[in-house]
């Protein structure tokens, strides 16, 4: 019996050592891949200025989501579009940059296409 239980319990370690190790290496996996997604957005924001076309608005939507305008949780800092003039009217979507100006995804993705600064204060639209 002794025996049994001995061979029983080491299996039982050989066993957690081996699933270990699985999980380990999946993990690592994710790991390697989300550094190497942080990898490519470094690389596609310093690279932005070559970009153009689809390529250069797929890295604008995704560090840039844009959203649907909410006049009831806007605080009504900022109720109308620099760029039309137009006021921002709930249900439009909208692009909110990261110095918090925000525009019609319409006219702000146009106005991205061949710049990379806001059009308001200047500030660049992918430095943090
Ligand atoms: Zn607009
Ligand atoms: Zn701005």
């Amino acid at each position: 019996m002794s025996h049994n239980n001995s061979w029983d319990s080491e299996s039982q370690d050989n066993w957690d050592s081996t699933a270990l190790q699985q999980v380990t290496d999946e993990l690592r996996q994710d790991l390697n891949y989300l550094i190497n997604s942080q990898q490519v957005l470094e690389e596609a924001r310093s690279g932005l200025d070559e970009l153009c076309g689809d390529d250069r608005m797929i890295i604008i939507n995704t560090l840039l989501p844009s959203e649907e305008y909410n006049i009831e949780t806007s605080n009504g800092d900022q109720l109308s579009c620099a760029i039309c003039i137009d006021d921002l009217l709930s249900k439009e979507i909208i692009r909110t940059l990261q110095c918090n100006h925000r525009f019609h995804v319409k006219c702000i993705d146009k106005w991205l296409q061949s710049h990379s600064t806001c059009p308001m204060c200047r500030a660049h639209v992918f430095q943090e």
